[in-house]
């Protein structure tokens, strides 16, 4: 089974080398995927054009199933498209294209947290003084030092998420794709590893594609936010957080704001006819 069904062409991401000039980093035009689900077919994504900016946090929120994953999946590699065109603007083909984290941990059991974050590096050939001289900095950032030599049994579920973005930040790639990495945490470790992340992130400024189901992270975290509609996988909106909290941000301050509070409702009021409705299947 799975997606080559008669009739659905098989794409992946052209990968286009353009000069650091350019503003684009990811354009997508008409872009559809429909899953084949036994006889039936399954739209997960609908004609969807975006532009997301090089060196943008970009946030996305949706029901469950609308096809968010599937989006960073496509743009990642990891799975095909069924029409349209998806371009990825390279400024320097020297670092990896990309780099995804998982809600799920996705670090190595056998490996200590070093190991672990400089696994990219090594993956990459590059020798180990190099490799753990550059992953210092970022166990540094995410507050790892004094367990650089721990394995993840003796870590909690926010130190091995933490790993996972100290890992995917010392990777260096040119676009970091993000699927509800804290989704699993406590309120609070979520909250204090929003802090940590907008932190890192303002240091290096890499296009970020963030997949949420909070709100009050997508506000936290994002330039801008687009609200997806229930599946079939549409654009309802893109909301401009930028115009409202500019850089360097203080997460603790901004949910105090009235800013907050308006750009809340306004999402929820958008997002909230979403939930319960699954339209449009292709029979
Ligand atoms: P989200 O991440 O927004 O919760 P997904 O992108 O995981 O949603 O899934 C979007 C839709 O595509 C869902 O209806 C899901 O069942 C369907 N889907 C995802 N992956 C596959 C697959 N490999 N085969 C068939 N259907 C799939
Ligand atoms: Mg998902």
């Amino acid at each position: 089974m799975g997606n080559s069904a008669a009739g659905m062409r098989q794409h992946t991401a052209d990968v286009v080398h353009l000069p650091q000039t350019n503003v684009v980093k990811i354009q997508i035009r008409e872009l559809q995927k429909r899953f084949a689900l036994g006889s039936r077919r399954v739209d997960a994504i609908d004609n969807m054009d975006l532009d997301i900016r090089d060196g943008e946090f970009f946030c996305i929120v949706g029901p469950s199933g609308c096809g968010k994953s599937t989006l960073l999946r496509i743009i990642a590699g990891l799975e095909t498209k069924s029409a349209g065109t998806i371009q990825l603007l390279r400024n320097d083909p020297s670092k990896p294209l990309n780099n995804m984290v998982f809600q799920e941990q996705s670090i190595f059991p056998w490996m200590n947290v070093r190991d672990n974050v400089a696994f990219g590096l090594k993956a990459r050939g590059i020798k180990k003084d190099e490799r753990y001289a550059r992953v210092e900095p970022f166990i540094r950032k995410v507050g790892l030092e004094a367990f650089a030599e721990a394995y993840p049994h003796q870590l909690s579920g926010g130190m091995k998420q933490r790993v996972s973005i100290a890992r995917a930040f010392a990777n260096d790639p040119e676009i970091l794709l993000m699927d509800e990495p804290f989704a699993a945490l406590d309120e609070q470790t979520k909250f204090i590893l929003q802090q940590e992340l907008v932190r890192i992130w303002e240091e290096t400024r890499k296009t970020v594609i963030y997949v949420t189901h909070s709100i009050d992270e997508a506000i936290n975290l994002g330039d801008r936010i687009m609200i997806m509609s229930a599946r079939p996988g549409r654009i309802k909106e893109i909301v401009d957080v930028s115009a409202h909290f500019p850089r360097p941000r203080k997460v603790e301050e901004l949910k105090s704001t009235p800013a907050f509070g308006d750009l809340f409702g306004h999402i929820w009021s958008n997002l909230k006819h979403e939930f319960g409705t699954v339209k449009g299947d292709a029979r």
